[in-house]
């Protein structure tokens, strides 16, 4: 069964608030919660259902990918860095292509990074998300390809193991909260600590080589496999090559942003590709086999039927644009461009006269009543 939109699932607008978000919520859960319904199947899934709504809905930041990117965009969320580096080519799932615009919104909020995750006093910081800009030919795409990329990131330093050094103690200004609050009376304003940069701790004795950050810039090179079918506007996340997560803060991830280059010929319309042959009026009139270049650089052979008007359009199944992750293709629409020729020579002129006689009215397939032929 396809998933039901969340907003539909908890029955408000896609502009409904907090509160009304909230109230949806609690409607439904309290009506079919599975204490008050024991062994009713259909209550316990609209209860889920209901529930996974809300936790998305209920989320600014989730709330903000699901609107711009579905039920994909929720990839996002799910999981979290993973301890494993070795093999960072595994997770494809962020791809999704026919991102339009309104990324940097996206991004000013989610991949701002660096948060602090002040839980228990661990002062654990993830590491921020980066952004890569690849850009790679049509027929790149097409096929899939390898890429060489080059990045800086931040990453744990060795000399200290990423703890900036030693005698890490509370910080005696903002005791651990990482936020000061000054003035007096109704006007309290609350901003970072400067004596913690907002960590929230202060060390006695910081790391030399990494200054107490407990990070180093790094440079690093990786080879990054593009999937045949890739669209302009994917993005891949190549999860924990961000920047290095601190005292047990989550890594982030290195985010390529794919645009593909447009072809001279081929105009790609999801899977599919459109391309315009011109044929001469003769190959038109009396029907022709002509070759056509395909996006895998062959050359397809075509029978243009006879009669075939200028405009018309005609389907190859299945030489289009590899479908991600699948075996299935698009297909091709040829369309064809009957041309005119632009200077005739007299002889031509005169034999294209005798065919115009030739050639009775009714065989022209759009005759008009104003036709001076
Ligand atoms: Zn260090
Ligand atoms: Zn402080």
């Amino acid at each position: 069964m396809a998933k039901r939109d969340y907003y539909e699932v908890l029955g408000v607008s896609k502009t409904a608030t907090e509160e009304e978000i909230k109230k949806a919520y609690r409607k439904i859960a309290l009506q079919n919660h599975p204490d008050t319904h024991p062994n009713d199947k259909d209550a316990e899934e609209r209860f889920k259902e209901a529930s996974e709504a809300y936790e998305v809905l209920s989320d600014p930041k989730k709330r903000s990918a699901y609107d711009q990117f579905g039920f994909s965009g929720m990839n996002d969320f799910q999981g979290g860095a993973a301890g494993n580096y070795s093999n960072v080519y595994r997770d494809f799932s962020d791809i999704f292509g026919g991102m339009g615009g309104g990324f940097s919104d996206f991004f000013s909020s989610f991949f701002g990074g660096g948060g602090r995750q002040s839980q228990g006093g661990s002062y654990a910081e993830q590491g921020a998300s980066l952004r890569y800009n690849l850009t790679i030919d049509f027929s790149e795409a097409v096929k899939g390809c390898k890429k060489e990329i080059s990045f800086a990131h931040k990453i744990k330093c060795d000399t200290c193991s990423g703890t900036g050094g030693t005698g890490r103690k509370t910080c005696p200004t903002c005791h651990g909260s990482g936020r000061v609050t000054s003035g007096g009376g109704f006007f309290q304003m609350s901003s970072t600590c400067h004596t913690c940069s907002g960590k929230g701790y202060v060390i006695e004795k910081p790391c030399s080589t990494c200054r107490g950050t407990g990070t180093v810039n790094k440079t690093e090179k990786l080879m990054v496999t593009i999937p045949a079918g890739v669209d302009n506007g994917a993005r891949m996340s190549l999860r924990g090559k961000g920047d290095a997560g601190l005292n047990g803060g989550a890594d982030g991830d290195l985010v390529i942003f794919i645009t593909v280059r447009p072809d001279k010929y081929f105009v790609r319309e999801g899977n599919d590709v459109y391309l315009k042959i011109p044929v001469s009026i003769a190959q038109a009139s009396l029907g022709a086999s002509i070759f056509v270049p395909t996006v895998d650089g062959e050359k397809l052979k075509v029978d243009i039927p006879q009669g075939i008007q200028s405009g018309k359009m005609l389907r190859v199944r299945g030489k289009g644009i590899p479908v991600l992750r699948s075996s299935q293709r698009g297909d091709m629409y040829i369309q064809i461009v009957v041309e005119t020729p632009k200077r005739l020579s007299l002889k031509a002129k005169r034999l294209m006269k005798e065919l115009m006689e030739e050639i009775k009215e009714t065989d022209s397939p759009e005759p008009m009543e104003f036709s001076n032929g």
